[in-house]
């Protein structure tokens, strides 16, 4: 018998990182000083900078926000892969194989506060869910899953038993798996990424409606993003958070 196991996050592990606010600048004052510009890579001077991160960002100059990176390790389920791999622009991913490997019975379960309930009101394009309140509901939809999904792991497993290529024998697997990806991305990419995947109905321009489990995964990434680079993240929040 299998140890299927159960999660309702998405972490996020920062690898490594390259730039900070300084670079920002630097690569911004090319533009008037050529070589000169050097000086301002320089961390102890950026916080003097903070006017010409915030004129960028408001006038959306958005390439000098791109000479840096960030690397995450991400741990989601599939379906929120299928989301974050929009992402075209500025993003780069490297996700474990299931065709090379075989994948682990580990199955997403929205946690009890998880608003899940749909509204009256309900539009796509804006939609509003609510807490369920039935205990009994909720149970069911939990028990519905681990059904579909201990059946589904074991139906996986029978198949790479047979000898079936692993690449075929996953073709049951539902989107409620985990799957692990690097993601390396830029200041000026997450910011786009941020923009639209996760909910700030007061201080957005553009109020965006992401799916939870993806901006759980956004969140994560705004958090570490914040600490790298505060004054972009600042302006980035100061206007709309709205990608330069
Ligand atoms: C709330 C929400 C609901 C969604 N619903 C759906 C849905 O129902 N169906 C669906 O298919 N998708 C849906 N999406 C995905 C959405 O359409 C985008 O694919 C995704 O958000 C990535 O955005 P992007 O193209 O701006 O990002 P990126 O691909 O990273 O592009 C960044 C920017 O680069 C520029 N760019 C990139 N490619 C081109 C190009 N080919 N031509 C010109 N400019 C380009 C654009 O300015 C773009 O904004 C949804 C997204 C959100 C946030």
């Amino acid at each position: 018998m299998v140890d299927v196991r159960y999660k309702s996050s998405v972490e996020v592990e920062q690898i490594q990182s390259m730039g900070g606010d300084h670079m920002v600048v630097a690569a911004a004052r090319v533009s008037t000083q050529g070589a000169d510009a050097l000086q301002y890579a320089d961390e102890a001077s950026s916080a003097e900078n903070s006017g010409l991160i915030n004129y960028l960002m408001k006038h959306r100059h958005g390439t000098p926000f791109e000479h840096a990176a960030m690397t995450f390790f991400v741990h989601a389920p599939i379906f929120v892969w299928r989301e974050w791999h929009r992402h075209r622009i500025g993003f780069s991913f490297n996700e474990e194989s299931g065709r090379y490997k075989t994948l682990e019975p580990v199955f997403y379960i929205p946690e009890r506060d998880r608003p899940m309930m749909k509204v009256g009101e309900w539009k796509p394009g804006r939609p509003k869910f609510l807490h369920c309140e039935d205990d009994s509901v909720f149970d069911r939809f939990v028990e519905m899953k681990k059904t579909q999904y201990e059946s589904a792991y074991h139906s996986y497993l029978n198949a790479l038993d047979m000898g079936i290529d692993p690449g075929l024998a996953r073709i049951d697997l539902p989107v409620g798996i985990y799957s692990g990806c690097w993601v390396t991305c830029n200041p000026r990419s997450l910011m786009a990424f941020l923009s639209l995947r996760t909910h700030e109905p007061d201080n957005a321009k553009f109020v965006s409606y992401p799916l939870h489990e993806i901006e759980l995964g956004a969140r994560a990434c705004e958090e570490m993003f914040s600490k790298g680079w505060p004054i972009t993240y600042r302006a980035f929040c100061d206007n709309g958070r709205v990608a330069p």
